[in-house]
């Protein structure tokens, strides 16, 4: 069976910065894939290059076996990708409800469907459902990122990709967001998960890619990546 994603040969840039070298890497339907390594090495690039903020130069990019390289970033989520980008980004001087909303924004003329949307984020996080009229910006940063979260699953993606959803974070807090992010992967979404946090992420992914200087230099199942130290310490900063 073909992946549900399937990057090959990307090269992305910023202006003349080459930032993404040829990267190759595969997501398969129900799986989370973790995409691993240092400061700059190009994960959040690899995100934007396939979510269309930055489009690659050359490569191919397909999405359920469809061409998706370039596509603006509205018709990447219509196809059935959302990015919840680092730092959240959520819009907080609006409330939890009214940020969901946004998330449900391509099918907003359907208020069954934002209802849905809705009922599920608030079955996910209960803690959301008790904050849904303050205003997003005078949540903790657990709860901002369960509401990044949220707002991403509100377009009902199949893939949903996440940029370093435990930054900032404290360990007790992590490993709730990581419990929740196989939950959402067990109710059926594909998941590609960007961690600094490799420990963290390598606990719960079934693959990942290490990426280095904008190239990918290995990638296993998490389980092997997981037990090798000399990996850990080489790639990821034990
Ligand atoms: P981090 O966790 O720090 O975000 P990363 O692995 O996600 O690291 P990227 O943000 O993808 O790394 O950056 C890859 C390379 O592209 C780096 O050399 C970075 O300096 C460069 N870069 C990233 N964003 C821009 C930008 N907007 N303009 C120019 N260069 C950029």
């Amino acid at each position: 069976m073909s992946p549900l994603l399937k990057l090959e040969e990307i090269h992305s840039y910023y202006g003349k910065i080459h930032a993404l070298k040829g990267v190759s890497l595969e997501v398969g339907e129900g799986e989370i894939v973790a995409l691993l390594g240092s400061n700059g090495a190009g994960k959040s690039t690899t995100l934007k290059t396939i979510s269309g903020l930055v489009p690659p130069k050359s490569g191919t990019l397909e999405f359920g076996g469809k061409n998706i390289a370039g596509r603006p970033p509205h018709q990447v989520v219509e196809a059935g990708i959302t990015h919840v980008p680092e730092g959240r980004r959520i819009f907080g001087g609006l409330t939890v409800m009214e940020n969901l909303e946004l998330g449900g924004f391509t099918k907003r003329k359907d208020k069954a469907f934002l209802k849905d949307g809705i009922d599920r984020s608030f079955e996910l996080f209960p803690r959301l459902k008790e904050r849904k009229d303050q205003l997003a910006g005078t949540l903790s940063g657990g709860e901002q990122q369960m509401l990044a979260i949220s707002r991403g699953l509100m377009a009902e993606p199949k893939l949903l990709m996440l940029d370093e959803p435990s930054m900032g974070l404290a360990p007790i807090i992590v490993q709730g967001i990581m419990e929740i992010i196989q939950e959402i992967n067990k109710q059926g979404t594909t998941v590609l998960l960007i961690e600094q946090n490799a420990r963290a992420a390598l606990g719960l992914a079934d693959r990942g890619y290490i990426i280095e200087t904008g190239e990918i230099v290995l990638h296993d199942t998490a389980e092997v990546l997981r037990d090798d130290d000399r990996i850990i310490k080489a790639y990821l900063g034990a």
